[in-house]
């Protein structure tokens, strides 16, 4: 796996490189604006070219970008479901330009409609966003998560439900975080529970269209559908998951990116946590 981590934009787009070598990433995930942001003015040309130029300078491998969290690709409300959409169309727009290959994003919440009247709607959401940005390449990765509450994507099968409803599935894969997959009840703790979780990724998803992972622990049990990310070792999960996937030649290739709370502050000390489970050749 290629590690790396969500590292902070402050100052602006191109300062995250030097953010990322700092923490001793190997590739990052950011956000392109405020994540509590609708709109923001379009990325410029220098801060474009900053940001390439720090990716570059420092050999990090282009990641992914996470939607805004506001976006819901599901939602009830009219006028929210147009602004998840727009807000969407930008943010794809900036990825792109940043020539990160993946938008990160998570599938949405139903609110009430149920989950195939939700899953519906988020797949009309994609095909929309895509028909309004044809000319790009960059995909949308939907991300697994512990599907509390409306929340979709608690399941693979929901997840695949969306894509296969999209009219164009060329243009989205899947992200797995490991806290959320473990809220959702997949036991990765034992190489027997790990090897059918992944099995089962396959199987419902297609490890193919699996393009990153979000490597964190989780402070709620397993089920318990509770999003709080713990750092690497430190809760219900433990260590024994990380060494798996680590150890797993199908992700050799793959973003790993670590959403463990401190931040930019504590990456480092995590990131040496996971390579410290990695055999020495
Ligand atoms: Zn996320
Ligand atoms: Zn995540």
């Amino acid at each position: 796996m290629i590690l790396g981590a969500h590292v902070s934009i402050a100052g602006g787009v191109a300062n995250a490189p030097q953010n990322a070598v700092d923490c001793t990433c190997e590739t990052l995930q950011i956000f392109t604006k405020s994540q509590l942001q609708w709109q923001a003015p379009p990325l410029l040309r220098d801060e474009i070219a900053g940001f390439k130029r720090g990716m570059k300078l420092n050999h990090l491998v282009p990641g992914t970008v996470h939607a805004a969290y506001l976006v819901n690709l599901a939602a009830r409300d009219p006028d929210l479901l147009v602004k998840s959409r727009d807000c969407m169309i930008s943010d794809l727009g900036r990825t792109e330009h940043l020539g990160i290959p993946y938008l990160v994003v998570h599938p949405g919440a139903h609110r009430g409609q149920g989950a195939e009247k939700g899953i519906q709607v988020a797949a009309k959401s994609l095909d929309y966003i895509f028909r309004n940005t044809h000319a790009h390449r960059t995909m949308v990765l939907l991300e697994a998560t512990t599907g509390t509450g409306s929340v979709l994507g608690g399941t693979f099968e929901e997840l695949a439900a969306i894509r296969s409803l999209c009219r164009f599935p060329a243009r989205v894969g899947f992200c797995i975080d490991t806290c959320h997959i473990y809220g959702a009840g997949y036991d990765i703790r034992t190489p027997a529970g790990y090897t059918a979780t992944i099995h089962e990724l396959d199987r419902v998803l297609g490890l193919d269209n699996v393009r990153a992972f979000h490597l964190n622990d989780s402070k709620g049990a397993l089920g318990s559908k509770i999003d709080r990310h713990a750092e690497i070792g430190q809760g219900e999960i433990g260590l024994e998951p990380f060494r798996l996937l680590l150890a797993d030649t199908r992700f050799t290739k793959m973003p790993g990116i670590l959403e463990t709370p401190g931040g930019d502050g504590a990456y480092a000390r995590n990131l040496a946590v996971l390579r410290s489970l990695i055999p020495s050749p």
